[in-house]
């Protein structure tokens, strides 16, 4: 497509923060505007039949202002190349459609993110995927649930959500390669700052861009970066014929929140590690869960493929549900809502809310779980405001 600048192959190889500010864009050649302009426009004027300029036809197809994104998002990831999507789900279904056909076969985490799992339930298995739910924490089970010649991907969430489940990477990329299986990671909860699945042996990275990416929950988008040329023309060929592309607002909106990933990330883990230490060992609270803490089972492997723990934070309320549903209204920094990795803290309670889908089924989660999205306030104010929320 559009040919790689020197300044956007400098920019790969530097460090992270260099990578989010400058990959997959070059100032403006007629201007030099500094940030990629928002190109609204459908269609391109052609130089004679066929003269494209820089490769732009038609904006299903590609479109400048995604072009920037999807270079930051493949520099951020180290793949060779990024999609961006309409929401993360548009970039799921656009993946299941480029390695899957009918009579095919998934391995699900069996506490994947709620609407992960309606999708490969209500509509891939409609279509004819197959699909088996595992632990993702139990590389034994993942291996078990494979059906070698049948499974094409086996899909990985760490941390999963709500409960904060870590699989893997490494191991589950090697059971997944052994079986002629693809690893894909949704690396949503983590965000490519805190953890690179690809470095670890993942052939997929998925990412709800309207998350920790987008940052200040102000556009729904998804991404989908992959890690070698083939796969990635087959992902490029389902993105334009399927056409749920981000569009150039989106886009823009996702490139500019990305550039602060890095500093936002590190605030939202301190601010997550001082609200773990005031719920641990809070008498209202029997149990707190977060991949941070020494008795958290995924702690060790969280350690060596992740730089952090993180931003989410799940505890559960001693005295019940209801007392669970009580607090998510007693707060008053922590906003009551679903989605997580905005600016601002976030409180939901995810059987009756985010997971309620799931209430009856393997992915039911405890109905006394309050999930946090630890922002990036001053910490001495959410840390006040759970106070008085829990006493
Ligand atoms: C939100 C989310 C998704 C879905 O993304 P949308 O942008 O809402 O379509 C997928 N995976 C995880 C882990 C999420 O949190």
């Amino acid at each position: 497509m559009t040919q790689q600048s020197d300044h956007t192959q400098d920019a790969q190889k530097s460090g992270f923060e260099t990578r989010a500010i400058h990959a997959g864009y070059e100032p403006d050649p007629t201007t030099g505007a500094v940030i990629p302009p928002i190109f609204a426009t459908s269609t391109y004027k052609q130089d004679g039949v066929g003269g494209l300029r820089g490769g732009y036809e038609y904006s299903r197809s590609a479109n400048p202002t995604r072009t920037a994104l999807e270079g930051q998002l493949a520099a951020l990831e180290e793949g060779e190349r990024g999609f961006a999507f309409a929401s993360g789900l548009a970039a799921e279904d656009t993946l299941v459609r480029a390695t899957c056909k009918p009579g095919d076969h998934v391995v699900i985490p069996n506490d994947a993110y709620g609407g992960t799992y309606r999708l490969f339930a209500k509509v891939e298995q409609a279509w004819g995927v197959e699909i088996t739910p595992a632990p993702v924490s139990d590389v034994d089970a993942v291996r078990a649930a494979i059906r070698p010649g049948q499974t094409k991907i086996v899909w990985l969430e760490t941390p999963t959500n709500p409960l904060l489940t870590i699989g893997d990477v490494e191991a589950l990329a090697a059971v997944a390669h052994e079986a002629g299986a693809l690893l894909v990671v949704d690396n949503t909860f983590a965000s490519p700052y805190l953890q690179q699945p690809l470095t670890l042996g993942a052939d997929v990275v998925v990412h709800s861009t309207t998350k920790y990416a987008g940052g200040h929950s102000d556009v729904v988008g998804g991404a989908l970066v992959v890690r070698e040329l083939e796969l990635a023309e087959q992902v490029a060929f389902h993105q334009n014929a399927i056409g749920a592309v981000a569009g150039p607002f989106d886009a823009w909106l996702v490139m500019r929140g990305l550039k602060t990933l890095g500093v936002r990330m590190d605030r939202h883990c301190d601010n997550a590690e001082k609200v773990v230490d005031l719920l641990t060992g809070h008498r209202g609270v029997s149990q707190v869960i977060y991949p941070g803490l020494a008795e958290h089972p995924g702690h060790q492997v969280a350690t060596q493929q992740m730089k952090r723990y993180g931003g989410m934070v799940s505890f559960r309320v001693a005295a019940g549900e209801q007392a669970a549903l009580d607090l998510c209204e007693r707060t008053r920094v922590f906003t009551l809502g679903e989605s997580l990795g905005g600016v601002e803290s976030l409180i939901e309670h995810p059987g009756r809310m985010t997971h309620a889908s799931v209430a009856g089924t393997d992915l039911e989660v405890p109905n006394d779980l309050v999930r946090l999205s630890v922002g990036i306030e001053t910490a001495d104010d959410l840390l006040a405001d759970l106070e008085q929320a829990l006493s």
